[in-house]
């Protein structure tokens, strides 16, 4: 049961039909996974903790760099050489001390993300490269676990939604990783810091109505967001590609060991 400050704390969803009080313990009861606490982690993270969600991961290995600090608003000046899952788990408190906040101050590997994702309900996929959004993908695929892709780069941004049994994957879309130093990351291209705000808010968005079963969510289809002509377009996209590696009718990557020694990047951290 809540207590009288959390019905107070709570009050604008608990009005709100397909939410109430039902929808609130939903919420309480569940348990997120942000990996990546950065341009994109931080608005979910700040958003899904306000929101009442119960347990929240949130698995980063960086330190909180200076030059993060115009978009990760998960993360505060005097942050700068903590360890970003240390500064989000001390956001996060002062939001909402009712949430829990697990964390994980690990890059995402072949070796450690099926335990992991394992415990959680949702997972948010924050991260800016493109071999841990292809292992994040693999391994939610092979866990049927449902997760929030989202990507931001210079003024534009784009998301999609993975629900296991309910239309394609990221990589039914994307196939194959791009060859390295093909696309330009954002400390090579640079990212306007709002970018992350308008996607990883939708991010959190999509995390809410998964748990709260409500709405449409974001599958079989990419969002795409420009923010310079502040235009949102979709790519539908009929079914699941028949030749997805990992979930299309002859799938080579059947443990998540396989997908990275297929596409790892030479030195790349993820
Ligand atoms: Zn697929």
């Amino acid at each position: 049961m809540f207590s009288t400050q959390e019905i107070e704390r709570y009050s604008r969803h608990i009005l709100l039909k397909g939410v109430g009080t039902k929808g609130q313990k939903i919420l309480s009861d569940s348990k997120v996974l942000i990996i990546g606490a950065g341009g994109l982690g931080s608005p979910s993270a700040l958003y899904l903790a306000a929101a009442g969600i119960g347990t929240i991961g949130i698995a980063d290995g960086d330190q909180v760099d200076l030059s993060n600090l115009q978009r990760q608003i998960l993360h505060k000046t005097q942050a700068v050489g903590q360890l970003k899952t240390v500064s989000a788990k001390e956001t996060i408190a002062e939001i909402n001390p009712h949430v829990k906040v697990e964390i994980h101050p690990l890059f995402v590997s072949p070796e450690n993300i099926a335990e992991l994702i394992a415990p959680y309900d949702f997972v948010i996929e924050g991260v800016d490269n493109f071999p841990a959004k292809f292992l994040i993908n693999d391994a939610c695929v092979l866990a049927k676990k449902p997760f929030s892709h989202g990507g931001i780069l210079q003024f534009s941004g784009q998301l999609m939604t993975y629900i296991p049994g309910k239309g394609p994957c990221y990589r039914c879309i994307f196939e194959e990783m791009p060859p390295e130093n093909e696309i330009p990351s954002c400390s090579e291209a640079g990212v306007l810091g709002v970018m992350g705000g308008v996607i990883g808010s939708l991010q959190g968005l999509e995390a809410l109505k998964y748990l709260l079963q409500i709405g449409e969510l974001l599958t079989s289809q990419m969002l795409i967001f420009d923010g310079l002509s502040m235009s949102f377009r979709k790519i539908f996209y009929k079914s699941v590609n028949s030749e997805c590696k990992v979930c299309g009718n002859e799938p080579v990557i059947t443990d998540v060991a396989k997908s990275i020694e297929l596409y790892r990047y030479a030195g790349c951290k993820i």
